[in-house]
């Protein structure tokens, strides 16, 4: 396998689209630059086998996510209200997650990135946030696969990355329709009982 060592960052930003191709496959990544952000994408470009790039990335980017909230309170929730209920906006418990068939008494049961990194414009302009653009792992994404994160709420992780690994926005829409579908029903139900 050959070597190819990156030590330029705005070199490595500008090009990740090219070092992506299939024909790097063969090729190991190497760089002496410092910090979580090039570290992680040197990490993913030495992974070749497709799937699991698509899943390091994506469990890669909830980590950085969960790191750069843990400890935080943003949301600000008090007896089952967030802070955009609080003051008036919505009616409903459980904020965000309320019309979700994930959520439960401890939180999220599973791992969603497109959750991970929203927040409503109340708490985006009150707190300090991350975004999907300062994640730049994300890149290695296809433009598809990134619309895909931007609006994929209430997937579970495997039928997030099972939407991501076929990558195709027909199926991306029929799979989240059947979703949708899925998630209204359980919670029609759960909510009678
Ligand atoms: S992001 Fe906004 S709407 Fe969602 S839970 Fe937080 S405060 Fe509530
Ligand atoms: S998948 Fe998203 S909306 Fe559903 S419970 Fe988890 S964080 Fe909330």
């Amino acid at each position: 396998m050959k070597t190819k060592k990156i030590n330029d960052k705005y070199k490595l930003y500008k090009y990740l689209w090219w070092y992506k191709k299939p024909w790097y496959n063969w090729t190991k990544f190497e760089t002496d630059m410092q910090g979580n952000d090039v570290q992680d994408i040197i990490e993913a470009l030495n992974i070749k086998k497709y799937g699991k790039r698509i899943e390091f990335i994506y469990d890669r980017a909830c980590l950085r996510l969960d790191e750069f909230y843990k400890g935080k309170d943003l949301c600000k929730f008090c007896d089952g209200k967030c802070l955009f209920a609080q003051r008036g906006h919505l009616k409903d418990y459980n904020g965000c997650c309320r019309l979700c068939r994930y959520q439960s008494d401890k939180g999220c049961t599973t791992s969603n990135l497109t959750c991970k990194s929203y927040y409503c414009g109340l708490i985006r302009d009150l707190e300090e946030t991350l975004e999907f653009k300062d994640i730049s792992l994300i890149k290695l994404y296809s433009i598809r696969q990134r619309i895909m994160c931007f609006d994929n709420f209430y997937a579970s992780r495997e039928d997030f990355l099972l939407e991501l690994k076929i990558g195709l926005i027909i199926f991306y829409s029929f799979h989240t329709t059947y979703r949708m579908i899925k998630n209204f029903w359980w919670l029609k139900n759960h909510k009678q009982k």
